[in-house]
């Protein structure tokens, strides 16, 4: 009896004396914080500083919708987290499309996310407060703080779903502002290898957003990743080289008083001026993409449904205003690239028939039967079925017929996108084209400008004005003097 009651007290004893009776899932987050310098070491940090360069990839601009995507440099990139007060701030310094190195400055504090420029810092929509949220927890040490915290009393975090995925092991957080998260961990060396949540991306509708990390190095008494990549479905569209500071003193990261009390900011609107260029041909622009309506005999078609659901669905409603007796029945898409095609997702819900090269018909097949529940787009709202027409090879599809007629055919060979469509007007000698001709930008631009002149001639074309998608319309001496001026 008496030796009974001591073993008893023996496995009490041991019970709630030493920690260890942890959930798997919990052991995992131990094991991880461990591995990054201990349990106690992880919960300390106060702030982080992550500093590094690098590369983007261009999601949806490349050659083809097939081809490797466009790099361009990041050349500096500075992430700064108070993790006591939940604030985050990012400076990033990227090359744009045409190579010119943009600084942009996005913030977090709680639930009101900022953005700062020239003319100070403003207030960003709710939805882009939420993505925050979940992006500040793409960190080893962040996720891995919120995670120890499972299981306490009030605001925790849950950890669940423990499971092996090739070589790791894998649980599902949710943190206490309702990010949910993905932990992968390393079976052999317990690092964190992987942090992925449910994203949304306006051209493919819901994607999984991950962040690996590698090259683990000693860094303010840590072990942390020397090298970043984000992936968007798998797909690498950022890779950083990176050092950390630990507790370095970030200054004060909240938002100032005015941002936090101003209203969160709605939607963009869109704003849809409308031209009349020619009889029947309207240039629909306004920001800094257009589109070009044209009326033909029995019918009136778009050129191009760009950006998103907001500006095409405008161009739309304006279309259908200035042809009000005719259906609008097509819109050509220019090219792939997902801000020329990222309102054919609406056009297909609008009932249109969707023009593109043939190069393009597996994408957009794709890109019209994603799921977007994370965010319910017009398509998702109202489904209708992909109606496509595509441009084979260099041949010419015409639409319309008699006098009124357009033409639409690939443009030659030219470094921006295989398979760009041109629209040919006969009668107004006008060229409707994206990207090919955008006066100044130079870079790439300059050699899309030649392949432009030269489909002209090639095709014998007797263009008066060239009416771009970017821009104000030009003449086709401007043309002319611009390639002659780069040497082409
Ligand atoms: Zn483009």
């Amino acid at each position: 009896m008496m030796k009974r009651r001591m073993v008893w007290l023996f496995v009490v004893t041991v019970a709630v004396g030493g920690c260890e009776q942890l959930s798997p899932e919990m052991q995992l987050i131990h094991d991880a914080a461990n591995a990054l310098g201990g349990v106690e070491a992880v919960e300390a940090v106060a702030t982080l500083r992550v500093e590094g360069s690098g590369n983007n990839f261009r999601l949806g601009q490349n050659r083809t919708p097939d081809a490797a995507l466009p790099r361009a440099a990041v050349e500096s990139y500075t992430v700064e987290a108070d993790l006591r007060n939940h604030r985050m701030r990012w400076e990033i310094a990227s090359a744009n499309f045409a190579g010119r190195v943009n600084a942009a400055v996005t913030a977090m504090d709680g639930d009101v996310a900022f953005n700062v420029g020239q003319d100070g810092a403003r207030r960003a929509a709710a939805t882009v407060a939420r993505e925050r949220h979940t992006e500040y927890y793409h960190h080893p040490l962040t996720l891995l703080q919120v995670a120890l915290t499972a299981g306490e009393e009030g605001a925790a975090a849950t950890v669940g779903n423990l499971r092996q995925e090739s070589g790791q092991d894998v649980v599902d957080i949710i943190t206490p502002d309702g990010s949910e998260l993905t932990l992968h961990v390393d079976s052999e060396s317990r690092q964190v290898v992987r942090i992925a949540s449910p994203g949304y991306h306006s051209n493919l509708g819901d994607v999984e957003t991950a962040t690996t990390f590698r090259d683990y190095a000693a860094a303010g008494g840590l072990m942390l990743p020397g090298a970043i990549t984000r992936t968007i479905d798998r797909q690498p569209v950022t890779f950083l080289r990176v050092t950390h500071t630990i507790d370095a003193d970030l200054g004060d990261l909240a938002a100032p008083a005015d941002v936090a009390t101003a209203p969160e900011p709605g939607p963009p609107a869109a704003n849809v001026t409308d031209e009349e260029l020619a009889d029947g041909v309207w240039l629909l622009a306004g920001q800094s993409h257009h589109s070009v309506l044209v009326e033909l005999a029995e019918q009136a078609v778009l050129v191009e449904a760009p950006q998103h659901d907001t500006r095409t669905l405008a161009a739309i409603a304006r279309a259908r205003e200035l042809v009000p007796d005719k259906p609008l029945s097509h819109v050509v898409n220019t090219h792939h690239h997902f801000d020329h095609s990222g309102g054919v997702r609406a056009a297909v819900a609008e009932g249109l028939t969707v023009v593109t090269h043939e190069t393009n018909r597996a994408l957009f097949e794709e890109l019209t039967s994603r799921t977007h529940t994370l965010v319910a787009d017009h398509l998702a709202q109202q489904p209708a079925e992909l109606m496509l027409e595509t441009v084979a090879g260099d041949d010419t599809l015409e639409l319309g017929e008699g006098r009124g007629t357009m033409q639409i055919f690939r443009m030659g060979d030219n470094p921006h996108a295989d398979g760009a469509l041109v629209v040919y007007l006969p009668a107004e000698r006008m060229l409707i084209q994206a990207d090919m001709f955008i006066p100044g930008i130079g870079g790439e631009f300059a050699d899309t400008a030649a392949a432009l002149l030269q489909s002209i001639e090639d095709r014998n074309l007797r263009v008066e004005r060239v009416v771009p998608i970017h821009g104000a319309v030009m003449a086709l001496s401007d043309l002319e003097e611009a390639v002659e001026e780069a040497g082409n």
